[in-house]
């Protein structure tokens, strides 16, 4: 029989569950702080993104208190990764890894390739200001990547697609290449992450050194715009 007793009981451990969700749910809206950071591994940083997406993939995500974590980072941000995108409207970085005010740097640019720039930006992003992890993220079915294999020609996208070329060309496929051709498209767009991973490493000194050392990680990954889900490369 169901006393008056067992009811109090009841009650009393349901608030203690909703208590220890509401800690849960704080701490995981609390900002990243240098001490925070610090005591982030490269891996450890890879499992906060892996998480992230897997809360956005299954409609789980974080609902904080952004204007608090604005107030928290005024003064000083550090931030645990820094992720390089394509500007695809379907792929906010912070969006699709679950992440908000100060949690990661995001360089985006059409085609999530690296040049000097973007490389200065990583090592701004890791060398000074803390970050442990670098992940390039493509994304499925990229306007950038189908410019690339049909070497569209317009203004100075022309120039911005010949970033991506040298991945097609390591490429075997017969014949011209196509945006029609769905299979090359993804090659090339899981070619091209790859691709910038080990630009990433052989042009940058600074991220080759504290990759070297294990301060650093460099990943790439894949976003599947039916789905979500990012898959990993490495
Ligand atoms: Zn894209």
């Amino acid at each position: 029989m169901f006393s008056r007793r067992n009811a109090i009981q009841s009650l009393a451990i349901a608030s203690a569950a909703s208590f220890s969700l509401a800690t849960r749910a704080e701490q995981s809206c609390a900002v990243f702080n240098p001490t925070a950071q610090d005591a982030t591994s490269p891996d450890a940083a890879w499992k906060l993104l892996q998480d992230g997406n897997d809360r956005f993939v299954e409609g789980r995500t974080l609902n904080c208190d952004l204007m608090k974590q604005v107030k928290d980072t005024t003064a000083k941000q550090s931030p645990f990764a820094v992720v390089v995108g394509c500007i695809d409207s379907r792929v906010p970085p912070e969006l699709v890894f679950d992440q908000r005010i100060g949690d990661i740097f995001a360089a985006r640019i059409a085609g999530n390739f690296v040049n000097t720039d973007i490389l200065g930006s990583l090592e701004f992003a890791t060398q000074l200001a803390g970050a442990k992890l670098v992940v390039v993220l493509g994304h499925t079915d990229c306007g950038a990547i189908k410019g690339a294999a049909d070497n569209a020609q317009l203004g100075n996208l022309t120039s911005l697609l010949a970033n991506i070329r040298p991945s097609l060309e390591k490429l075997n496929y017969k014949g011209v290449a196509s945006s029609k051709d769905k299979a090359l498209v993804q090659k090339l767009a899981d070619q091209n992450a790859k691709d910038a991973v080990s630009k990433i490493l052989s042009k940058s000194e600074v991220i080759r050194n504290l990759a070297d050392s294990g301060k650093v990680k460099v990943v790439a990954a894949m976003h599947d715009l039916g789905t979500g889900k990012i898959s990993w490369f490495s």
